[in-house]
């Protein structure tokens, strides 16, 4: 889906760093309490600094829900992230997205009309139940679907608990829309690929297995976890003696197996954190992140599994810039950028939400 970003004033593009800084802590002293900034862990520095709170996708989601006090949610993130806030939130709270272009590829891969034909085979050839569980990373529109079926959302964080809880109570899966995560998940649950079936959204001509498979995938992924790949671990591990190899669950099973560790982004973050003085870690998932904990953790050699930057384009969308025009809007009292669900797809993606945030 495209989201179209109308150009802001040149005089945004022209300012200084110091004045832009200057700017937005102003405002956000005038708003006070009635504003609050989040920041996804991908953001670049110039923008995660005013961010009153850094998290991932979950973190996020739980903060939005809270932020009982405030009129405006700035996110800096991506679209479904300021989605899931104006979901999350109260009905008079405003979601802001500073830049309406910062949509999420991979969530763009599952849309609804290709999940009601999916859903429409399976459940038209199979006798047992399936639980439809979309990851976070997906529009409003899935997430209700969701909802609406009986499923739920989940996070890289809460994916592992939650598909242990449904497998244990004796129901088949479909996952959707990253197929590494659900792989990964899933093999860490003792799942083989024989209990897996992979959903091609382009093939018509599909054909689903005679018995059920425990796992079906949807077959959408991240474009920069996937540039991470098995040569890359064998050649840090070559460089850096002694490394260890972190990496998100977003990357193929063949980088997950041949790492040391993998985890949410809030794991990885732990992991480094905590980590000794002295250690080596080679991190695979986005470079902001990679950066920044490299520059938080001075005693300790952080660098990126691949040399070559895996940037999200567009979570770098959020630039300085953008951020201080939609506060000066608001500012003068004029709400630029807001996101909003319709109440119905609101009401039944919610419930997808309620339902992951209990199980977490
Ligand atoms: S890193 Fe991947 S999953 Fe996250 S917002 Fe960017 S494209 Fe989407």
């Amino acid at each position: 889906m495209e989201y179209n970003q109308q150009p802001i004033p040149e005089e945004y593009l022209t300012l200084s760093e110091e004045e832009m800084e200057k700017r937005i802590r102003d405002i956000k002293e005038e708003l006070g309490s009635k504003l609050v900034i989040l920041g996804h862990h991908y953001q670049r520095d110039e923008v995660i600094r005013f961010a009153d709170h850094r998290g991932d996708s979950l973190r996020l989601s739980q903060l939005a829900a809270e932020a009982h006090e405030a009129e405006y949610i700035v996110f800096c993130g991506v679209h479904f992230m300021a989605e899931t806030a104006d979901i999350l939130g109260s009905a008079d709270q405003k979601v802001i997205l500073p830049d309406l272009g910062a949509g999420c590829p991979m969530a763009d891969m599952a849309e609804l009309e290709d999940l009601e034909r999916c859903w429409e085979e399976i459940t038209s050839q199979y006798n047992v139940e399936f639980v439809p569980i979309t990851y976070v990373n997906s529009t409003a529109d899935v997430k209700a679907f969701c909802g609406d079926h009986g499923g739920l959302t989940c996070t890289s964080s809460n994916a592992p608990k939650i598909l242990e809880q449904i497998f244990k109570d004796g129901k088949h899966v479909l996952f959707l829309p990253d197929e590494h995560l659900g792989r990964n998940t899933a093999m860490d649950l003792g799942l083989t690929e024989e209990d897996m079936f992979q959903w091609k959204r382009d093939d018509w001509d599909i054909e689903l297995p005679d018995n059920p498979p425990k796992i079906i995938l949807w077959d959408g992924y991240c474009g920069v976890h996937m540039r991470f790949t098995p040569a890359h671990v064998d050649y840090v591990r070559s460089k850096y003696p002694g490394v260890k190899v972190i990496v998100h669950p977003e990357c193929t099973h063949e980088v997950v197996e041949k790492s040391d560790l993998h985890g949410s982004t809030d794991f990885i973050i732990r992991q480094v954190t905590g980590a000794p003085a002295g250690s080596v870690w080679a991190v695979g998932t986005e470079i902001n992140l990679v950066n920044r904990l490299a520059k938080e953790n001075p005693e300790k050699t952080v660098v990126s599994l691949n040399e070559n930057m895996c940037l999200c384009v567009m979570m770098n969308r959020i630039s300085q810039s953008h951020l201080l025009w939609a506060l000066d809007n608001l500012y003068q009292g004029k709400v630029v950028n807001q996101i909003t669900v319709k109440p119905e797809v609101a009401k039944s993606a919610k419930i997808a939400l309620d339902r992951m945030l209990e199980m977490s």
